[in-house]
C-alpha cells in the first residue's frame, strides 16, 4: 500500500484544490473515537467527521442496522416505492423534536439540502420570499446555502450571484461586544431600511453557531425572534444540523428554550456516518408544498434511515445526553482552569459537549487564528485531531464522539493541555 505522501501527491493532481483538505494523512480504519491512518498511526478523533459521529465510528448497533438493511434492499427511491422505515423514523422524530403541536418530517441527504427545503417550505407556506439569517452563520454550500451563510471567505468568494431576498443580522457575541438588543434592534432597522416584515417568510438561526465559532444564542434572543415572528407571521427555522442529536446535552438544542421553532433542520449525527438529513416542522407548514414539490432520488436512503433508527436507540440506551453533559462539563472545567495560567485563552464556553476555546493575542487582545492553528498543530502531532472555527478562525471546537471511553477522554485532555502549553508559551 502507498504512503500518505504518495497518495497526497496523487490527490493534488487528481482533485481540485477547492475541496480543501485539512490533514495530510489518509484514513485506513476507525473504531469509536480512534482513527488509524494508512501508515498505522492512531489518532483520537475530536473532529468526528465534522460533528457526524456523536455515536462514534462504526457503532456496533449502527453497523448491524445497516447490514440488516443491506441484505433486504439498498435503494428503491422512496418517492417511487416507499418503505416503512422512513415512516417510523418520521414518527420518532416528530415525537421528539421540540415543535409546537403536530409535526411532520421529510428526509433528504445533506444538511444544505435540508436548509434549501426548509426555505422552500417556508416560502410556500407564507407566500413570501424574504429570508433573514445571521452574520457568522453557516448553512451549506448550495446557492441558497451560500446566500444564507454569513461568512464570505472562503465560502462565497467568486460564486455569486446568490438568490436574492436574503438579509443578515449580527449574532449576539459577548466576547466581541454584540448584545441581544443590538441584534433585535438591527432586525427593526432591517424592516425599516430593506424589506417590510410582511414580505419575510422566515428567520433562520443556529441555536449554537457551528462553523461561526460555537456561539450560543441567548434565550432572550430566541424569545425576541419568536415574538417578532408571531407579530408578523414569519416562520422561525432552527438549523440544528450541527447541534442536533445529543451534541449539546439535549436531543435538540432548541429544548433549552421555552419558545419553539416552526421548522427544524437536522443532518450530521442523525445517521451516525451515513448521509441523511431531515426537515421537521409544524404539520400544516410542512404540508404547504404540493405533491412532487419536495424530494430527491436518494432522499431517505434505506441504509441511512436504518442507521438513524440505531442512532436514536443508542442515544437512549447508552445515556448519551447525560454523557454529553458530563464530558462537556469535564472539558469546560479543565479549559477554565488552564485559562488561569494561559493568557492566550480569551474565552471558554459551551453547551453540553458543544465546547469551544477562543484565542487572542495576549498583548493586543485581538483574535488570533495563528494561536488556534498552532494549538491544533501541536495536538495533531501528539495524535489528537481537533477542528477550528469562528469568524476570525481563532476558536478550537470539540466534537468528540459522546461514546468515547472515559480513559481515552481523560488522556486526550492531558494531550490537549500539553498542546496548549507548547503552542502558547
Ligand atoms: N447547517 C449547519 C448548521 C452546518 O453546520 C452545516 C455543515 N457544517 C450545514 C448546514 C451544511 O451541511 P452539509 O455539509 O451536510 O451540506
Amino acid at each position: 500500500s502507498q504512503t500518505n505522501q504518495q497518495i497526497d501527491q496523487r490527490r493534488q493532481a487528481a482533485a481540485p484544490r477547492g475541496v480543501g483538505v485539512m490533514c495530510d494523512f489518509y484514513a485506513d480504519r476507525a473504531e469509536n473515537a480512534t482513527l488509524w491512518d494508512v501508515e498505522g498511526r492512531a489518532f483520537t478523533d475530536f473532529a468526528a467527521g465534522i460533528a457526524v459521529l456523536n455515536t462514534g465510528h462504526r457503532h456496533p448497533a449502527v453497523l448491524a442496522a445497516i447490514r440488516a438493511q443491506l441484505d433486504r434492499f439498498t435503494h428503491t427511491a422512496y418517492q417511487i416505492v416507499p418503505y416503512e422505515s422512513v415512516v417510523s423514523l418520521a414518527e420518532r422524530i416528530n415525537a421528539r423534536a421540540p415543535i409546537a403541536g403536530p409535526a411532520k418530517t421529510a428526509f433528504f441527504t445533506t444538511g444544505a439540502e435540508a436548509v434549501e427545503n426548509a426555505v422552500k417550505i417556508a416560502r410556500r407556506h407564507t407566500g413570501r420570499s424574504g429570508v433573514i439569517a445571521f452574520g457568522g452563520a453557516f448553512h451549506g454550500r448550495t446557492m441558497m446555502g451560500m446566500a444564507l451563510t454569513g461568512k464570505v471567505a472562503p465560502y462565497k468568494i467568486g460564486f455569486g450571484p446568490f438568490p436574492g431576498e436574503v438579509y443578515h443580522l449580527p449574532f449576539p457575541n459577548a466576547v466581541h461586544g454584540i448584545t441581544v438588543d443590538d441584534s433585535l434592534h438591527a432586525l427593526e432597522q432591517l424592516f425599516k431600511c430593506d424589506i417590510e416584515a410582511t414580505r419575510v417568510a422566515a428567520i433562520i438561526i443556529e441555536p449554537v453557531q457551528g462553523e461561526g465559532g460555537f456561539n450560543i444564542a441567548p434565550t432572550a434572543l430566541m424569545e425576541g425572534l419568536r415574538a417578532v415572528c408571531d407579530r408578523h407571521g414569519i416562520l422561525l427555522i432552527a438549523d440544528e444540523v450541527q447541534t442536533g442529536f445529543g451534541r449539546t446535552g439535549k436531543l435538540f438544542a432548541m429544548e433549552y428554550h421555552s419558545v419553539r421553532a416552526d421548522i427544524i433542520t437536522m443532518a450530521k449525527s442523525l445517521a451516525g456516518g451515513m448521509p441523511l438529513s431531515a426537515v421537521c416542522g409544524r404539520a400544516e407548514v410542512m404540508d404547504a408544498p404540493a405533491p412532487g414539490g419536495l424530494g430527491g432520488t436518494y432522499a431517505g436512503n434505506p441504509l441511512a434511515v436504518a442507521a438513524a433508527h440505531a442512532v436514536m436507540d443508542v442515544i437512549d440506551s447508552e445515556g448519551l445526553l447525560e454523557r454529553s453533559l458530563r464530558l462537556g462539563a469535564q472539558l469546560q472545567g479543565a479549559l477554565t482552569e488552564w485559562r488561569e495560567s494561559c493568557p492566550a485563552i480569551s474565552d471558554v464556553r459551551g453547551l453540553g459537549s458543544m465546547v469551544a476555546v477562543e484565542f487572542a493575542d495576549p498583548a493586543t487582545r485581538e483574535p488570533s487564528a495563528a494561536l488556534a492553528t498552532r494549538v491544533q498543530k501541536e495536538a495533531l502531532a501528539r495524535g489528537l485531531l481537533l477542528l477550528t472555527c469562528g469568524t476570525y478562525g481563532n476558536v478550537i471546537r470539540f466534537l468528540y464522539p459522546l461514546t468515547i471511553p472515559d480513559a481515552q477522554f481523560s488522556a486526550a485532555l492531558t494531550t490537549l493541555h500539553e498542546a496548549l502549553r507548547a503552542a502558547t508559551f
